[in-house]
């Protein structure tokens, strides 16, 4: 594997006798044989591609326009003017950095404003944001349970949840994907054993556009006294018919989830994520959650665009529907085409299943070819077997998009596929 390495690497780095050298890690040469992999298939990297202005329904890269399926820009918030102006005035009155905890002496009136629109949102108490929606799953999760307390979570779960966990030391058992009964047979298996129990699910999984079957996990932390945490990254603004998020789409109480987690970097244009609950778990997280506490604030631009996007959100609810559309007319062609779509099931999210890494690299570069951006997703970010093409739909794009990526979708996989059966 001598040649991986010289070729890429500053090989002619002097090398002192005895210095730990991470170009020889069994770590590094992993990583560098996945990636020779790909290139030696004559395909490009498909990874950290330049895009050169807002990605929404369209990118530019290399100076070239694109129609885009790459970004979760889910209602077109990042770019929208109004969001920009607003990110504007508020770098113009606070800063670029708020240079501070919020804690300490880092709070701005728009931190407040935030989080009482975020959970005025959602219905529920209160709320807190942080700098990152990976940070808030993992600091808040693994802060708020430990060794006695037992995590059960869905087997597709987000790595931030996974990392969560075993940042808490509680025991963690997944369970297979949406199937409330299994978590079932574990609670009633395992409930006793522990004082704490957290039940983890997502709203909008975002490899396959499948969504959980939340009044089913409501029934079940009622029965057996457990928290249940929702991680609606990819379903607020996109799910229920205002983008309340799968409360709304369920017409579930939202109380009755203990934690409601979200990002701010999807449908709210913005970066950063939140956990919106009662009163008293804010409080708590608040004066004890290590990633708020030892973190800086969110900066004014983060907030305030967060906050106009939100605004807009309820303001203009069309954008949701126009969402809607957008994704089961796309997921209506898709298949009319014969196409594997999965699970998804009419959220912003398709995947195209391509069952093969290499061919579905090679499928995003023919699309690339005829204008079309799309992210393969190859193993190991899922099995080899379920190697695959994700479309992320965004409000912004139009039905000609729509119809012309996936006629050339089509086009283009029943080649490949002749090719290669
Ligand atoms: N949870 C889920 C389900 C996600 O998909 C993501 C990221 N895409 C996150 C949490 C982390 O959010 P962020 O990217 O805003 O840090």
């Amino acid at each position: 594997e001598e040649h991986l390495l010289s070729e890429g690497g500053p090989a002619e780095r002097e090398v002192l006798p005895g210095d730990y050298q991470f170009s020889q890690s069994p770590e590094y040469l992993k990583l560098r044989s996945s990636l020779k992999l790909a290139e030696s298939a004559g395909l490009t990297n498909p990874y950290f591609t330049q895009h050169e202005g807002v990605t929404n329904d369209r990118t530019v890269i290399g100076g070239k326009e694109y129609i885009n399926w790459c970004s979760y820009n889910y209602l077109a918030m990042s770019g929208e003017p109004d969001v920009q102006e607003a990110t504007r005035d508020s770098v113009d009155r606070y800063g670029t950095s708020v240079s501070a905890s919020r804690l300490v002496s880092g709070e701005k009136p728009l931190h407040r404003e935030l989080e009482q629109a975020i959970a005025g949102f959602l219905g529920v108490e209160d709320a807190i944001v942080m700098v990152g929606g990976h940070a808030t799953n993992e600091s808040v999760i693994g802060h708020m349970y430990g060794p006695g307390d037992l995590i059960l979570h869905d087997a597709l779960s987000h790595n931030s949840i996974v990392q969560g966990c075993k940042l808490s030391g509680a025991t963690r058992r997944a369970f297979a994907h949406n199937d409330a009964g299994a978590c079932e047979e574990l609670l009633k298996r395992y409930r006793g054993e522990y004082r704490q129990v957290l039940i983890v699910v997502e709203g909008v999984y975002s490899m396959d556009g499948d969504f959980s079957p939340l009044p089913e996990f409501v029934r079940l932390k009622k029965e057996h006294k457990a928290y249940l945490m929702v991680d609606e990254a990819h379903s607020l603004g996109t799910m229920g018919p205002t983008g309340r998020g799968m409360s709304e789409h369920f017409g579930v109480d939202p109380r009755e989830v203990d934690l409601w987690m979200g990002t701010m970097s999807k449908s709210l244009g913005s970066c950063g994520g939140y956990i919106a609950a009662c009163r008293e778990i804010i409080e708590y997280l608040k004066y004890t959650a290590p990633g708020f506490v030892f973190s800086v604030g969110l900066s004014p631009a983060n907030a305030a665009s967060a906050l106009a996007s939100l605004k807009l959100v309820k303001e203009k609810p069309e954008r949701v529907d126009r969402l809607r559309h957008n994704s089961e007319l796309f997921l209506k062609l898709a298949k009319k085409a014969g196409l594997n779509t999965g699970m998804s099931a009419g959220t912003p999210i398709v995947p195209v299943i391509i069952g093969n890494s290499l061919q579905s690299l090679e499928l995003s570069q023919r699309l690339f070819a005829d204008g079309i951006n799309v992210q393969p997703i190859m193993y190991p970010a899922v099995e080899e077997s379920a190697a695959r093409l994700r479309f992320f739909i965004t409000s912004s794009h139009t039905d000609e998009q729509i119809h012309k990526t996936v006629d050339s979708l089509a086009k283009h996989w029943k080649q490949l596929h002749r090719k290669s059966g």
